[in-house]
C-alpha cells in the first residue's frame, strides 16, 4: 500500500511535476501539495488551475513541512536546487528529482545531503515533447517505467516508501545503478532526440530546400520528427550532462549510416535487405 504523505513538496511545476501533482490530488497521496521555483506568476497559475495548493518562490523553512520533495525542473538546475534545499528540511525527509539524467545528478549531491534526509534519484520514463504545467494532465504515469537509483547509503524503508509512491501512479519501478541508467537512456531516449533533432536540420539544410516541401510530410517524417519539437535547452543540458555516453552513440550512428550507405553505393540489394530486415524485427518485437 501507498504512504499517504503529509505535505508533497514540488519543486518545479512544469510539465512532469504538474503531471505528479495532479496524479497525487486524484490519488488522494498526500494531505497537501505545495510547489516551489523561481517564477511566482507562474507558481499562482498553477494554484490557480488546482494543481499545487499553495506556492512559494523561494526556499524557505516552509520545506520542514514536506516529508516527500520531488524537483522536477531541468536536469542543470537539480543538484544545485537539491543543495539548496536540504538544509530546510526536517529528519525524515525523502527527497527525489525526475531528470533524464542520473549519474551527475547523483554525484553532485550525495554528498551534500544531511543525515535524517534521504536523497533518491529518480526518472519516470513518460513524457510528453510539450512543457509548462498547462501541458499536464493525470494519468501520464499509468503503466510506464520509474527508474530509481538508490545510492550505497539509501535506507531500504526510504526507497520502499518511494517506490510505493511510483506504484500508487501506475508505474512499475526499476531500481539500477545511475551509470547503467546513463548508459542505457543514451542509447533508447537520447539517441532518437539527437537523430530527431539532425534529420530536421539535415532536411532544412539541404541545397535548394524550399519549405513549402514540408506539405507533403505524412506518417514517415512526422512520426519519425515529432521529438525533433522537444525543448532546446532541455536538451542541451542532457547532452552535455550525458555527454560521454551521447558521443558513443552518435558515433554508432554514423557508422551505422555508413554501412547503409556503403550497400547502397555498391547497389548490394541483398545486404540492404539483410539491414532492413533486421530492423524490421527488432521494431516488430517490442
Ligand atoms: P518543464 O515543463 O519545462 O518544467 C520545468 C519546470 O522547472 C518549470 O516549472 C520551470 O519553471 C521550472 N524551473 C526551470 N528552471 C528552474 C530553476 N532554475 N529553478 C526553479 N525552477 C525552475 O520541463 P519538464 O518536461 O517537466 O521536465 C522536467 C524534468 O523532467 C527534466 O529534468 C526532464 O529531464 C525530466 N523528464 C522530462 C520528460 C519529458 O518528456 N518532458 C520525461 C521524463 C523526465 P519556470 O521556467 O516557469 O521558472
Amino acid at each position: 500500500m501507498s504512504p499517504r504523505f503529509k505535505n508533497i513538496a514540488i519543486v518545479g511545476v512544469g510539465l512532469i511535476g504538474g503531471c505528479v501533482a495532479r496524479d497525487v490530488r486524484e490519488r488522494d497521496l498526500a494531505g497537501k501539495i505545495t510547489g516551489y521555483g523561481r517564477n511566482a506568476k507562474r507558481l499562482a497559475g498553477a494554484a490557480e488551475q488546482g494543481i499545487i495548493d499553495s506556492w512559494h518562490d523561494v526556499y524557505n523553512d516552509s520545506l520542514a513541512e514536506a516529508d516527500l520533495v520531488i524537483v522536477g525542473t531541468p536536469v542543470r538546475a537539480i543538484a544545485p536546487i537539491v543543495c539548496d534545499i536540504v538544509p530546510h528540511l526536517s529528519s525524515g525527509a525523502i527527497v527525489t528529482d525526475v531528470g533524464s539524467v542520473k549519474k551527475s545528478i547523483v554525484d553532485a549531491v550525495e554528498s551534500r545531503v544531511p543525515a535524517g534526509v534521504a536523497f533518491i534519484g529518480g526518472h519516470p520514463i513518460a513524457g510528453t515533447e510539450d512543457s509548462g504545467y498547462e501541458s499536464s494532465f493525470a494519468g501520464l504515469f499509468e503503466n510506464r517505467v520509474c527508474v530509481l537509483t538508490p545510492g550505497q547509503c539509501s535506507c531500504s524503508r526510504d526507497v520502499d516508501s518511494l517506490e510505493s509512491f511510483w506504484r500508487a501512479l501506475g508505474a512499475e519501478v526499476v531500481r539500477m545503478a545511475p551509470e547503467e541508467h546513463d548508459r542505457i537512456f543514451a542509447a533508447i531516449s537520447h539517441l532518437p532526440h539527437m537523430v530527431a533533432f539532425s534529420l530536421v536540420n539535415a532536411i532544412v539544410n539541404m541545397q535548394g530546400f524550399d519549405s513549402s516541401i514540408l506539405r507533403y510530410s505524412a506518417g514517415g517524417f512526422r512520426d519519425f520528427t515529432r521529438i525533433a519539437a522537444s525543448d532546446p535547452v532541455m536538451w542541451r543540458d542532457i547532452a552535455m550532462m550525458n555527454r560521454d555516453n551521447v558521443l558513443d552513440t552518435i558515433k554508432h550512428v554514423e557508422d551505422t549510416l555508413s554501412e547503409l550507405a556503403r550497400a547502397i553505393e555498391a547497389g548490394d540489394e541483398n545486404e540492404i535487405e539483410r539491414l532492413f530486415q533486421k530492423s524490421r524485427d527488432t521494431r516488430r518485437s517490442i
